[in-house]
């Protein structure tokens, strides 16, 4: 789950992290208003699930009230990145006198924590990245030591943060550590990390992704999962409580299980096809679910042809080809579907689907055989097939 800025500094915030003070606004009179209960000068702020967005026009300093609201017209509405700006962030200015960058993630491949931290932030860290590598320090972190108060003092004093800051940053980023791990985040991205003309240390902007599968110990995640952006297809799946994930082929996948739908992913790709999606209908799925699954992929206009591929285990052969009629009832179909059934109770779901094969609804004996099919399908109807 993305967070916008302001909700990552709330967040950030309730860990007593310094952030600077603000307040959302969703129309140029909410900007002015905030404004005036903040003090001017202010900054106008888009709150959109991607970053660029100050190069995009969506940041903006005011000096008075007539700057908040041409500014906050101007930025509502506006397109970044194709994310269009319906809601704003009214934040105190700050003074900044140094622009740092720090993140925290996982780093699956080595089983650790990895922390980013370099003295030259606010400016697309991939950019410093291919100029000099060497000024962004890496820290493995172990997840059961932690981020340690010796540890995080190497890393910041590698990342060249300067001597007179260089105490109260290390403090920051344990907090910061201390944080994205309670809150089962995948990423904090904090850019800049200011020190003010003052000499205060400021997380100036935030970008955090939280772990969807942790919302049942955090209560009140509930809050973001509202303003997630996700596609029209993917919102649709969410709905019926179907795992899917859109992709950008011809070929819509359905299948039982994480585990063979990324295979049946594979498989499609490897017979020279695309996926338009991946989606699991889950164990234990019935005729209700693979109906739903059946009508979500059926609405997705750039699927050419269905491959369903399911092997029964808790799942039950007779259900799924039940739904599977029962889909071609309710919706009409518009691609072709091939179908793999093996596993439990496949021979009682073959026997069902049998009087209905032919023309749109086909079989095919296993999985290789089937993704041929489909993908055979999905070119034949003008689908984009991959040599
Ligand atoms: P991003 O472009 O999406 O990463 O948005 P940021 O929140 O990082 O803002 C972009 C840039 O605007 C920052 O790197 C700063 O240089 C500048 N900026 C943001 N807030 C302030 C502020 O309070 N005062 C000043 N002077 N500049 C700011
Ligand atoms: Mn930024």
């Amino acid at each position: 789950m993305d967070l916008f800025e302001h909700q990552g500094k709330e967040l950030f915030a309730r860990y007593g992290l310094p952030v600077p003070t603000g307040e959302v606004a969703y129309s140029p009179d909410d900007a002015v208003a905030a404004a005036q209960r903040l003090g001017v000068p202010v900054v106008v702020k888009a709150q959109v699930h991607t970053g660029g967005r100050g190069k995009a026009g969506g940041v903006k300093l005011a000096a008075d009230l007539d700057a908040v609201r041409s500014h906050a017209a101007g930025i509502l509405g506006l397109d970044i990145s194709g994310h269009i700006v319906r809601r704003l962030w009214i934040e105190q200015a700050s003074d900044i006198a140094e622009e740092y960058y720090a993140s925290f993630t996982l780093d699956r491949s080595a089983r650790k924590h990895l922390g980013m931290l370099s003295a030259e932030g606010g400016v697309d860290i991939e950019t410093v990245a291919a100029r000099d590598p060497d000024a962004i320090a890496r820290i493995h972190i172990d997840p059961v030591d932690g981020l340690t108060q010796p540890a995080c003092r190497q890393w910041v004093q590698a990342a060249r943060i300067p001597g007179a800051v260089a105490d109260v940053v290390a403090d920051v980023l344990v907090t910061l550590y201390g944080a994205y791990v309670d809150a089962d985040a995948d990423l904090v991205e904090v850019n800049p990390l200011i020190v003010t003309s003052g000499g205060d240390v400021v997380l100036l902007d935030s970008k955090v992704t939280l772990d969807a599968n942790s919302t049942f110990r955090h209560d009140d995640y509930a809050q973001y999962e509202a303003t997630q952006t996700r596609d029209e297809r993917e919102q649709a799946a969410h709905s019926k409580r179907l795992q899917y994930v859109g992709l950008d082929g011809s070929v819509g996948v359905i299948a039982n299980g994480a585990g063979l739908a990324m295979s049946t992913v594979d498989v499609v790709n490897q017979v020279g096809g695309s996926p338009a999606n991946f989606l699991d209908i889950g164990g234990g799925a019935n005729a209700e679910v693979m109906a739903g699954a059946l009508e979500v992929i059926n609405n997705d206009p750039a699927v050419r042809a269905i491959l369903i591929n399911i092997f029964g285990g808790i799942t039950r052969g007779e259900e799924i080809a039940a739904g599977i009629i029962e889909a071609t009832r309710r919706v009409d179909i518009d691609s072709p579907i091939v179908i793999r059934l093996d596993g439990t109770n496949a021979a009682e779901g073959r026997e069902l689907l049998e009087p209905h094969l032919g023309g749109a609804l086909m079989m095919e004996p296993t999985m290789l055989d089937a993704a041929r099919r489909a993908v055979e399908l999905a070119g034949a109807a003008g689908g984009q097939v991959q040599p």
